[in-house]
């Protein structure tokens, strides 16, 4: 299955993504999580990617889609994948088309989580992840069961994105409506576009995500 993840920052498409490569066995390519190695790793496009992305603005269509087309060339993404942050502007998803094409390979779906933007700031502003296994937690909505020890993996060191605050969300979500949104229309006249409601529980979303992706048929498991 080939999907792509759409919607604002804090609408759930790491979270959701996470759960659907479980369950289809597919790799989840979050464009956010390939940038942040690169400015862990202090590359040429770490050091032009990091003021950029900390201003909450969009790092150039030039390297995305570089960075983007070698990651689906690798082997694991011959059974599927599902894309999380990417596209994010026209020409992004131009070039998607064009790279998809060249491989013979179709999309099955593009969903678009649905959620307010008074609902994201708070989302955005008060969530964390575990150092160790990159669990995902917020200080309201979904704290560990035990106060510093993660879930999953029992660590004990969270890390907080440093574009993660009530400052740049703001231009964050700015950029959204700008140069993200207007990408809808693109996959709506290919007939692939789909919605669903964000703002419902995490459960529920995987829940109507799942019912929506199983409903495509055989062919695109
Ligand atoms: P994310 O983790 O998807 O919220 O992305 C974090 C930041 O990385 C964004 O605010 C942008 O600065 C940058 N970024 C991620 N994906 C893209 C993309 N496809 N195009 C441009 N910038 C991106």
């Amino acid at each position: 299955m080939k999907l792509i993840l759409l919607g604002p920052p804090g609408a759930g498409k790491g979270t959701q993504a996470k759960r659907l490569q479980e369950r289809y066995g597919i790799v989840q390519i979050s464009t956010g999580d390939m940038l942040r190695a690169e400015v862990v790793a202090g590359s040429t496009i770490g050091r032009e990617a990091k003021a950029v992305m900390e201003a909450g603005q969009l790092v150039s269509d030039d390297i995305l889609i570089r960075m983007l087309e070698a990651r689906v060339a690798r082997p694991d993404c011959a059974k599927g994948f599902i894309l999380d942050g990417f596209p994010r502007t026209v020409p992004q998803a131009e070039a998607l088309d064009g790279m998809l094409a060249r491989r013979g390979v179709e999309l099955d779906a593009v969903v678009e989580l649905k959620v307010d933007d008074a609902a994201l700031v708070e989302r955005i502003a008060g969530r964390y992840t575990c150092a160790g296994c990159g669990a995902g937690y917020h200080d309201m909505f979904q704290m560990p069961r035990m106060a510093g020890v993660c879930d999953t993996c029992g660590g004990g060191r969270f890390t907080r994105r440093a574009d993660d605050n009530r400052e740049t969300v703001g231009a964050r979500l700015a950029a959204y409506h700008a140069q993200t949104a207007p990408i809808l229309p693109h996959y709506a006249a290919k007939g692939r576009l789909h919605a669903v409601d964000g703002m419902a529980e995490i459960d529920d979303v995987t829940v109507e995500l799942t019912g929506l992706l199983d409903g495509l048929g055989r062919d695109a498991l």
